[in-house]
């Protein structure tokens, strides 16, 4: 049994450089411009899944995106990691996308680049996070789904997979095609070594735009995002000093006047007057 297998992976913000991220007043996105990226880390985890089946059980593993070019370097290492072939969907077209633009990119750049068995993505990304993507592109595919997988096998054509509950687990038998959403805990990620550098150089990365896809135009990027930002402000972090003099008995009155002052109910605390238990 040989299997096509695709892992999606998104580069997020490096957090070395959180406080150097801002979001833009108007269009209500935020700035990316120079802040280097990463793997977001549980897709590297998905990425291992995949390996690990192609290892077992023979088969090719790719690796997509919907990023901007410079994305080129995380799939490089990728490659470096063991996956054989990556696939950038990159173009100003696709900018602005909530998740659901994201996924209907995903899902044709998937179809584009080949038959698939399975399909890979983290559980959630360190950025967004808003879990949606895994759910909406097993949907534009019509393939099953599961989130939250912590342990699965393939046998002849089918999964069985054991997804994480708050209270405990549930075990599927999935049909192939089908795609799994990891959690970290699924596995540890390889190391990458000199020799996969070396071999990634000579791997196939193919760069698609929106012209390459079989899509609808409008329902790419920013136009096809259903999702609008309300308002977005920086919250203020000025703090107001105020010294309280006086003997302690007096400087207590006086801090509990400020505290109820600020709406707190100091009788909840089960403090009195005179500021004692
Ligand atoms: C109005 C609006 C405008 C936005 N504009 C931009 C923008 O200009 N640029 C921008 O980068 N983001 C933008 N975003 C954020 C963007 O929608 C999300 O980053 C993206 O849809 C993925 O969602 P998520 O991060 O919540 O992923 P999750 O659903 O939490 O991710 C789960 C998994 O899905 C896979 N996945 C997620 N995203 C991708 C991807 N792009 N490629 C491959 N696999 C992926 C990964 O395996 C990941 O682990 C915008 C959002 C909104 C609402």
């Amino acid at each position: 049994m040989s299997l096509n297998i695709t892992v999606c992976i998104k580069p997020v913000p490096d957090p070395d450089y959180y406080d150097k991220i801002t979001i833009d007043p108007v269009k209500k996105t935020i700035t990316r411009a120079g802040i280097p990226t990463i793997i977001n880390p549980v897709d590297k985890n998905a990425v291992e899944a995949a390996l690990q089946v192609k290892e077992k059980l023979g088969g090719k593993v790719v690796v997509i995106t919907m990023a901007p070019p410079n994305a080129e370097e995380n799939l490089r290492e990728l490659l470096a990691m063991g996956a054989d072939e990556a696939v950038l969907l990159t173009d100003r077209a696709f900018a602005g996308a909530d998740t659901l633009a994201t996924s209907y990119a995903l899902a044709a750049g998937l179809k584009k680049s080949g038959p698939f068995d399975l399909v890979f993505t983290g559980t959630e990304s360190a950025d967004g996070a808003t879990s949606q993507v895994p759910a909406q592109l097993a949907e534009w595919l019509d393939i099953p789904h599961l989130w939250n997988v912590q342990e699965f096998e393939v046998e002849d054509h089918t999964l069985k997979a054991k997804m994480s509950m708050e209270n405990g687990y549930i075990n599927y038998l999935v049909q192939m095609p089908a795609l799994l959403a990891v959690k970290r805990s699924i596995n540890k990620p390889r190391y990458t070594t000199v020799m996969g550098v070396m071999k990634a150089k000579k791997k196939p990365l193919t760069v698609l735009t929106a012209a390459d896809l079989d899509v609808e135009p409008e329902r790419l990027g920013l136009q096809g995002s259903p999702t609008k930002a309300g308002d977005i402000f920086t919250p203020s972090l000025a703090r107001k000093g105020q010294q309280l003099t006086g003997e302690t008995e007096e400087i207590v009155e006086q801090l509990i006047q400020v505290l109820r002052g600020a709406g707190l109910n100091l009788e909840s605390l089960n403090v009195n007057e005179a500021g004692r238990e």
